[in-house]
């Protein structure tokens, strides 16, 4: 763990590093693009194997969420930093006669990014790389749950940058906590709702702008109107992938009546598709990251209600992908983010049900619908709020870079992602030049009555 006096004096010398304009440089950007792809490269097999150590996820899955999912995210934002950097030039206002008003994008200088476990290295980086194209310069916490991925990442950031460039920082929370305390100029956070307040309240204290990456409760719609086969195909996918500890998994499901059963035999089907009849012993499997989640996932399951799974590896940390059937809103397992395998299935035969089911966790982070009905789809769409999602499919709205990712209150404040992690980094400062001869005078006091009369009539 780094001391408190370490933390001073890394970010002191950033801040110092970031004087200097050498950040704001826009081939200066490319450069450690460039270099933060030869790291990522020349770093590949130990970051799969620390993957694999932290919580058994195979190397496919490491590669894809992971390793890949970033370096497609470098070569797309390498491809277009240029163009997005430029001040933008924007009409004038009828108060200012030929004057000219630019938009800048500036980075706002040293920028703490702390992350969670669940995907230990893609959710430092892929922030990371919006620091690099902001012009910033960066201090990295990675996850103290995920120790061997975050020792991995400091090791490759230590050999390929400046520490008065880029720093991470291990620890515990307490160093979480000091690392809060600083004036940072940005916090970009990764986590919990619950985390995510204290790091909105710490940020409040210096007024430092933040982004925060939160969960919560995502639902899948699953209407009538629909392939059966496709769909539990693509839920069971969406909902096992790392091992069900994705922000953006389907959470539960709210299948219409008529098709819930045929879903669920369908569901089973894939599962052992993917995982063979015991999932348990599937090398593609991936574990519970540690022993507090694990007994965490096991307390919310009814086994009154499991109609399929429920046997658990307590060694291994893996439990069965369990479907629990007839799940009502009373049921512990509906009152917080899964985070793990179970697979919890509702029932809805109008939409106002539904929707009521949806209201009781709002704002989640992802929301995924499955239907052919266009009607259905437009209702849901403009009545429920979320963070992003999918009509008939899952998680995969999040591999688009052409749009923006992000939740909405309980699940998260602001977005990133290709163009809109530019965006997030760059604060816009609006400039104008007026010009130096022209001059309105009665805009200036003493104010007279035709004054007034010019002013409402420019205004209005
Ligand atoms: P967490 O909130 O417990 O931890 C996240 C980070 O906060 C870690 O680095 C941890 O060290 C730090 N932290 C924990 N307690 C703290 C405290 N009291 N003070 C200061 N810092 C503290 O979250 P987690 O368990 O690592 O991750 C799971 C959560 O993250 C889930 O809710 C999931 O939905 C969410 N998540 C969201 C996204 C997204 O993109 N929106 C992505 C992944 C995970």
């Amino acid at each position: 763990m780094e001391s408190f006096n370490y933390i001073d004096k890394v970010l002191e010398n950033q801040k110092i590093y970031f004087e200097s304009q050498k950040t704001k440089n826009i081939d200066f950007r490319i450069r450690q693009l460039d270099i933060l792809k030869m790291a990522i490269e020349d770093y590949e097999d130990k970051i799969i194997k620390a993957v694999k150590l932290d919580f058994n996820k195979c190397e496919f899955e490491t590669y894809e969420t992971e390793i890949g999912f970033v370096l497609s995210e470098i070569k797309y934002v390498r491809n277009k930093i240029k163009r997005w950097s430029k001040s933008k030039k924007v009409k004038g206002s009828l108060l200012t006669p030929g004057s000219k008003t630019y938009i800048y994008n500036q980075p706002y200088g040293v920028s703490l990014i702390i992350s969670p476990w669940n995907y230990p290295f893609q959710l430092c980086i892929s922030p990371l790389i919006g620091s690099i194209i902001g012009g910033n310069c960066c201090i990295v916490k990675p996850s103290e749950l995920s120790p061997n991925t975050s020792k991995i990442i400091k090791e490759m950031i230590k050999e390929y940058f400046e520490e008065k460039y880029i720093c991470v920082i291990e620890g515990d929370i307490q160093i979480n906590q000091y690392l809060l305390k600083q004036k940072f100029d940005y916090i970009f956070f990764t986590g919990s709702p619950m985390v995510g307040k204290i790091v909105m309240k710490s940020a409040a204290d210096n007024l430092i702008p933040y982004t925060l990456e939160l969960g919560g409760k995502s639902p899948c719609i699953v209407d009538e109107s629909c392939d059966i086969e496709l769909i539990a195909k693509r839920i069971v996918w969406g909902k096992l992938l790392n091992g069900g500890q994705t922000c953006i998994a389907p959470d539960y499901i709210i299948a219409h009546k008529n098709i819930k059963s045929r879903l669920i035999d369908s569901m089973i089907k894939y599962i052992e598709q993917f995982y063979t009849s015991n999932p348990l012993t599937s090398k593609d499997y991936t574990s519970v990251i540690n022993k507090r989640h694990f007994e965490r996932i096991v307390s919310l399951i009814d086994y009154d209600k499991v109609i399929y799974g429920g046997n658990l590896d307590t060694q291994n940390l893996k439990i069965e992908p369990t479907i629990m059937d007839n799940v009502n809103l009373e049921d512990k397992i509906m009152k917080e983010e899964i985070f793990g395998p179970l697979i919890p299935v509702m029932k809805f035969d109008n939409t106002e049900k539904l929707l009521y089911i949806i209201k009781q966790n709002p704002n989640p982070l992802a929301l995924y619908l499955f239907t052919k009905n266009k009607k259905f789809e437009n209702e849901i769409l403009s009545r429920v709020s979320f963070g992003g999602g999918c009509i008939n499919d899952t998680i995969m709205h999040i591999t688009n870079p052409n749009a923006p990712f992000g939740g909405i209150g309980n699940s998260g404040i602001g977005n990133y992602h290709g163009k809109q992690s530019f965006d997030t980094f760059s604060h816009k400062k609006t400039v104008m030049k007026n010009l130096a001869n022209i001059d309105i005078k009665f805009k200036y006091p003493p104010y007279t009555k035709k004054a007034y009369k010019i002013l409402k009539i420019i205004l209005k």
